[in-house]
């Protein structure tokens, strides 16, 4: 956990919510940010930030222990991605990270990817389906680049890696297929 301190940075949960609003105005995107809700979840658990639209309000939904870990000058930047995405719903009906949202995060130095602030979204489970152990990893560790190498500490059998994206690999050629195809790792 780094961060910039906070002490410079909102204290409360009502304070990120006025101080994000706030610095919206001042981010250079032709974006109605009077239409915009603020929101506050401590129940995310993997994403920084989310900008949710329903057909007519947008609401961009800051995750509090993201902003924790990450400090109030480097949470602006989770913000401007929200934005660029709120700009994209009022503007376009929908959002996603293709080459209209590239420019914008480009211009305004926010992250082209949403950001993830813990993310146990690889899995390293037993292949056996009668055994079932798994876990959740972190990043890429040895086991997660070549489970060929490795075996399930419960019955010994083969391992098998999961990413949330739906991609599986057992080989370190089949890690590497799915680096290279993961748009999000
Ligand atoms: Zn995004
Ligand atoms: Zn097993």
């Amino acid at each position: 956990m780094t961060g910039d301190g906070y002490r410079d940075g909102p204290e409360t949960r009502t304070e990120l919510l006025e101080r994000a609003a706030a610095y919206a105005e001042t981010v250079p995107l032709d974006v109605d940010t009077d239409s915009i809700e603020w929101s506050v979840s401590d129940r995310a658990r993997r994403r920084a930030g989310c900008c949710l639209f329903d057909g007519e309000a947008v609401e961009i939904r800051l995750t509090w222990d993201a902003y924790r870990a990450a400090g109030w000058r480097q949470f602006t930047a989770t913000i401007r991605h929200e934005l660029i995405h709120a700009w994209q719903f009022q503007r376009f009906g929908e959002a996603d990270h293709g080459e209209q949202f590239a420019a914008q995060a480009a211009r305004l130095d926010a992250p082209r990817h949403c950001e993830r602030f813990s993310d146990a979204r690889l899995r390293l489970a037993c292949a056996r389906e009668d055994c079932g152990w798994s876990a959740d990893r972190y990043r890429a560790s040895p086991p997660v680049k070549e489970p060929r190498a490795y075996q399930c500490g419960d019955c010994g059998g083969a391992l098998v890696v999961v990413h949330e994206s739906g991609e599986r690999w057992r080989t370190a050629a089949g890690y590497q297929g799915a680096r290279e195809r993961i748009e999000e790792w």
